[in-house]
């Protein structure tokens, strides 16, 4: 952990320090925050003050300073500076570059190496399972989750230093110029290139370039790892590192000549990786067949062969690694609760990753907050100091239970003064469980995997049946951000949650946009906006299909409508009028192209724009059309058309008022197509789901559809599967009973082939006639037995395919996946 005090960050980054009361500066700082929602510890925490394209962190000084933050970096010295008593600024010029200088400082403080990771995919992977691998003989700081950016790496290194025998970093750009300045705060001893590929290719003018530029990262290190059959890392590798310092160790899978030459035995399950070592043949198992794991494991043992550090412990490892992708985990547990299972390691940045989670996902729900912990295995800290932190952490999270397993915070259990149970191991734990101890509270499970929490996770869970839709909330974000890079940093925008978000839930989905900052959501009725109001969602949110019954709920749930028509217009002003509301914030919505709701008559418009603003009442907060074809090129004209008239029907609007209104057309496929039409708002839809209106804009689908087989069984020719007969069999045949049929969204379309899915890497067809909750798939000739896992619609069977086999669109499919099958949301 590191703490300094003000004046010495101050010469650290160049600052000029102004205070506001005396003594401002004596305060010692042992966290940094650039993010006024993620804040924890108030009190001793120095904020920087960001300056971002849609966020400035200055504007949100007032807020942080209620929250009891003292210290800031700032480029801008506050105005208003008066307001903040014994508050201290630290002035500079780029509040960014002395964060990054202070890391600088920290990370040369470090008495241990350092290992950093570069390359397109893999990072974390390889980050995580090192540190797996070499957990019982070194102990490794390494940066949390994916933290590896001009932003992440410098916090990454603030909660590195520590008493450690080794850290892991990753280091990511995104622009050239970037690396340089990562370089100068990691310095790594150590580097691994893992591959280069295409992602973040944008602003490349080519991979040569893009290459050069990563490895700006190892210059001055004294080992990089490589991949000797990537011809092009081999080659701009070995020409910008021969005759340095730096000491190359290559492997490779193929026939080359590397430092370390590694054979692969596919196995049934998993794969044999064979070298030769000090003149020994020698093999470790790893539980994977990707080409991706494969080639991260050998990142992974490459580092370990050149170290020296391959012994019994590591070989055990191997076979035991994790996929790492989904690691926070939201399930519905029993009574009401929700349930979040933690799959990364216990270490005490993880705990606080999870926290935040838990703190975000909880927010203002008043859900009592209980976490599960187990023994943390490695820390860098002494035990007294480590459960005295984690106790810290529990309080200024406002946990309002701990229940505690294992024996060394069993016996450090006088350090918590909160309410606190706790167990020798888990099977203690699940002996005494009883289910009504567990009641409308949000429940965080976070354990060594030597606890095997996985039990007392199912114990907690609400019992569904198998078929689930698996909910990535790291892609919406990344698809979000895709969205926004098209827009001006200004422009608003609102995002579609009707039909539950298009069918991947409503609450989860709309708190991690509300924490992203969105600026409006739009519900198709009113009681799903009340829905996300009594979740505690303050968003503003605008109901698309407003009905005249529900008026009443929606001024007091502070829900916006769609005034569409005259009726809609005096119904509402009436309910609004008796209500006593000034100012009450509505949308007016104006039919340009798609014969769907909206005012058409500009005359009509024009008196009730006017009305509204002379009785005050209401107030237009924004004008808006939808295109009819923004998708579709050959429609092309018609949108330009459409995107006129609108300007003239809005104007007829917008000249009656004395204030600013939000003018908005574009819907997902709009602002993928026709940025420039994106006026002061964009309304954002399936495209933040995962389907782009081309192949070339690159945001991914969010949900995965799974289940796992109830039933394996033979059939002999002549027989039949299902309803009707349908199912002819000619040869014998091996069949596999999924539990998912039409009620749960599975169109009976899909019947007889219409439809395949994907169970233990192969693509399977449907046979015989979907049926209401089961469906048969044709398994002949492939490995399968009962419980293995099966996805409908995923990386494999893609939902634009399931789309076309279903003869509709994908939003058909999303918003058809019935509300009996759970939703499971992960976060990295
Ligand atoms: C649903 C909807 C959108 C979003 O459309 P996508 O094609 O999903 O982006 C935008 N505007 C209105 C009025 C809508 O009803």
């Amino acid at each position: 952990m590191t703490s300094l005090p003000i004046p010495k960050i101050t010469t650290i980054i160049y600052g000029q320090l102004r205070q506001v009361g005396e003594k401002a500066d004596e305060r010692i700082i042992t966290n940094i925050s650039i993010d006024s929602r993620t804040l924890v510890d108030a009190e001793s925490c120095l904020f920087f003050a960001l300056v971002g394209e849609r966020h400035n962190g200055h504007d949100y000084i007032g807020e942080l300073y209620d929250k009891g933050v003292r210290c800031f970096v700032v480029s801008e010295y506050p105005v208003d500076d008066l307001k903040y008593q014994d508050a201290c600024f630290i002035v500079v010029e780029n509040t960014l570059h002395a964060m990054q200088r202070l890391a600088a400082f920290i990370r040369s403080e470090f008495q241990f190496p350092v290992l950093a990771i570069t390359g397109s995919n893999g990072k974390t992977i390889v980050k995580e399972w090192l540190f797996e691998l070499l957990l019982s003989q070194l102990k490794i700081a390494r940066s949390p989750k994916s933290y590896n950016s001009q932003v992440g790496v410098p916090l990454s290194i603030w909660n590195m230093a520590g008493d450690f025998d080794f850290g892991i970093l990753e280091a990511g750009i995104s622009k050239t110029g970037e690396m340089s300045r990562l370089a100068k705060m990691v310095e790594p001893e150590i580097g691994i290139i893992t591959n280069i590929g295409d992602a973040h290719q944008e602003n490349f003018s080519s991979l040569e370039e893009k290459l050069d530029e990563k490895l700006q990262l190892f210059e001055g290190s004294q080992l990089l790892i490589y991949r000797k059959d990537q011809p092009l890392v081999s080659k701009i590798v070995e020409n910008k590192f021969v005759q340095t310092a730096t000491q190359l160790f290559s492997w490779t899978t193929k026939e080359a000549d590397a430092d370390c030459v590694i054979k692969q035995e596919k196995q049934k399950q998993g794969t044999n990786l064979l070298f030769h070592l000090n003149g020994k043949e020698q093999k470790i198992t790893i539980p994977f067949s990707d080409e991706a794991s494969i080639e991260n494991a050998c990142h992974c043992l490459a580092l370990i062969i050149s170290k020296n550090w391959l012994n019994e412990s590591v070989i055990d490892a191997f076979p035991k690694l994790q996929s790492v992708a989904m690691r926070l985990e939201l399930k519905q547990g029993i009574n009401n609760s929700i349930l979040i299972n933690d799959y990364y390691n216990s270490d005490i940045n993880s705990l606080e990753i999870a926290l935040q989670f838990l703190g975000q996902q909880t927010n203002s729900s008043g859900k009592r907050k209980t976490v599960i912990l187990s023994d943390f295995k490695q820390s860098g800290l002494q035990p007294e100091k480590l459960y005295a932190e984690v106790n810290r952490l529990l309080k200024l999270n406002r946990i309002g239970r701990l229940i505690g397993i294992g024996q060394v915070i069993k016996n450090h259990q006088l350090l918590f003064d909160l309410e606190a149970v706790f167990y020798d191991d888990t099977q203690d734990f699940i002996n005494d469980f009883k289910e009504a101890a567990f009641k409308e509270e949000a429940i965080l499970i976070k354990g060594g995997r030597e606890f095997r929490f996985e039990r007392l996770a199912s114990a907690l869970q609400k019992k569904y049946h198998q078929t689930q839709l698996e909910i990535n909330l790291n892609t919406l974000v990344e698809n979000l951000n895709l969205y926004r890079e098209q827009l001006r940093p200004t422009t608003k925008i609102m995002i579609m949650v009707k039909a539950f978000s298009y069918g991947s839930g409503t609450i989860e989905i709309a708190r991690t946009l509300e924490y992203q900052r969105v600026d409006y959501l739009a519900v198709a009725v009113a009681d799903e906006g009340i829905e996300l109001r009594q979740a505690g969602i303050e968003t503003p949110i605008i109901v698309m299909n407003p009905e005249e019954h529900s008026f009443e709920a929606m001024i007091e749930y502070r829900l916006e409508p769609n005034i569409y028509s005259l009726r809609v217009y005096q119904q509402f002003y009436k309910v609004a009028r008796s209500s006593a509301v000034r100012n009450y914030p509505v949308h007016i919505k104006v039919e340009t192209g798609m014969s769907r709701l909206g005012f058409m008559d500009s005359a009509e418009l024009a008196e009730m724009a006017d009305e509204i603003q002379q009785e005050g009442i209401l107030r237009v907060q924004s004008v808006f059309s939808h295109l009819a074809a923004s998708d579709g090129p050959e429609h092309d004209e018609f949108t330009k058309l459409q995107y006129e008239r609108f300007l003239t029907l809005s104007e007829t609007v917008t000249s009656k008022q004395k204030h600013k209104v939000v003018l908005h057309l574009l819907n997902s496929a709009g602002i993928e197509r026709f940025p420039d039409f994106q006026l002061d708002m964009v309304r954002l839809g399936i495209g933040l789901y995962g389907v782009p209106a081309s192949e070339r804009f690159l945001v991914r689908p969010i949900a995965r559809w799974v289940s796992t087989i109830s039933q394996v069984k033979f059939v002999e020719p002549g027989e039949t599967v299902g309803y009707s007969r349908m199912g002819k069999v000619e040869h014998p045949k091996k069949i596999a009973v999924v539990p998912v049929g039409y009620a749960d969204g599975y169109s009976r379309r899909f019947s007889n082939g219409g439809a395949s899915m994907w169970v233990n890497g192969s693509v399977v067809p449907v046979i015989g006639n979907v049926c209401m909750d089961m469906t048969m798939i044709d398994v002949t000739g492939v490995d399968v037995e009962e419980g293995d896992f099966v996805e409908l619609m995923g990386e494999h069977i893609q939902l634009k395919q399931l789309a076309e086999w279903a003869g509709t669109i994908p939003y058909e499919i999303l918003t058809g996946i019935s509300q009996r099958v759970r939703r499971i949301y992960s976060q990295e």
